[in-house]
């Protein structure tokens, strides 16, 4: 990797124009993108085919090539290929939170090319070819550390090295010249190196909306004792009572100091009423006075969704089950400080305590900052 002082000095303004729009989704290819949408940016190798495995997917908004992760602002592709920039071949990919989730662009991104390879990909070798995350945040920035050991582990198991991918929060993102923005559909039996491991991420599926079968399947079988998510408002109806159905899918709120776990203390672990997720762990439940079951944490960050919820005037984070989209309850900042200082304030109504299980076969829980 080239030294800071090193570097080409780049320029103030790109030397090229920047097309307006995606040439394959029609949306555009720059800021401002839709309220609520997420970004984010991933570097897998050559970027013409990682950018179009995920312009492929479904709930993604947008996507550009790009340079990121290095030094010399507005860089050319020739200066990036020169390795003198620092800045690796990077995607930006705009998505629907609701049809999406980061962790979900995560296994694609981990099974789609070979993350133990250092400064290379394939046959494509130098610096620009690494492969790095750049997640925008913080929650991101977390998904990111547990899946990459989750995955980790994975290629351990399958007698992989180590992952390289650097991780970094996200700098500026340097859109490409015009001839590289989705290479692949204008050159569509162009140049792509990608090759994966052929060893599975252990991380939720693709789309959210999936049937329960891919579920089962991309989660290696950590769900199969699960309940399938119905699929149709009426067989959601059949499966809960009349007051679940109306906290869990119309994100309805029970009335303070109603619900049965709002004063336990029992050992276990806390799963969605709707579908057997593992959510919360006892040992994160404290008593907030608030009347409703309070956690400092989810037992991991892929267990549950957040999602800014701006009903009644307010703007909140609700909490969803990341596995059937459930409504739970909201997250606040107004937890204890040493825990992290984060209250997920969640509804009786949404759990199911398991007091046998309290060990939970997915991710690590979030580490505390
Ligand atoms: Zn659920």
């Amino acid at each position: 990797m080239i030294e800071p002082s090193e570097a080409l000095p780049g320029r103030n303004r790109p030397e090229f124009t920047i097309p307006t729009e995606h040439a394959v989704l029609g949306a555009s290819l720059q800021p401002p993108f839709p309220d609520g949408f997420e970004r984010a940016v991933f570097a897998l190798g050559c970027f013409w085919g990682a950018e179009r495995l995920f312009w492929e997917l479904e709930g993604v908004h947008t996507t550009a090539v790009g340079y990121s992760g290095g030094f010399s602002p507005n860089p050319t592709y020739e200066e990036v290929c020169s390795g003198k920039t620092g800045h690796a071949e990077a995607v930006l990919v705009v998505f629907d939170p609701a049809k999406l989730s980061y962790a979900d662009l995560l296994k694609v991104f981990f099974e789609a090319h070979d993350p133990t390879q250092g400064m290379r990909q394939g046959n494509d070798t130098g610096t620009q070819y690494r492969s790095a995350l750049y997640p925008v945040d913080e929650r991101q920035e977390q998904i990111v550390t547990a899946t990459r050991d989750a995955y980790g582990a994975e290629l351990k198991r399958a007698g992989r090295g180590e992952i390289t991918t650097e991780i970094a929060l996200a700098g500026p993102f340097y859109y490409a010249e015009e001839y590289h923005q989705q290479y692949l559909h204008k050159v569509p039996h162009g140049y792509c190196g990608l090759e994966g491991t052929g060893v599975s991420c252990p991380i939720r599926p693709v789309a959210a909306t999936q049937s329960e079968e891919s579920i089962n399947m991309s989660t290696n079988g950590h769900h199969d004792d699960l309940p399938t998510v119905p699929a149709t408002d009426a067989e959601w109806r059949d499966r809960l009572t009349p007051e679940q159905y109306k906290v869990l899918r119309k994100a309805g709120t029970e009335p303070p100091f109603s619900g049965e776990y709002v004063d336990t203390d029992e050992n276990g672990l806390y799963r969605c009423a709707a579908c057997g997720n593992p959510l919360f762990r006892s040992a994160t439940k404290f008593h907030s006075g608030t009347g409703w079951p309070s956690f400092t944490d989810a037992v991991s960050p892929e267990a549950v969704e957040l999602v800014r919820d701006r009903t009644f005037g307010m703007v909140r984070t609700e909490v969803r089950c990341a596995r059937c989209e459930s409504h739970l309850g909201h997250l606040f900042d107004d937890g204890p400080r040493d825990a992290g200082g984060k209250r997920f304030c969640m509804n009786s109504l949404s759990l199911d305590l398991d007091e046998v299980s309290d060990v939970v076969e997915a991710t690590p829980a979030s580490s505390k900052r």
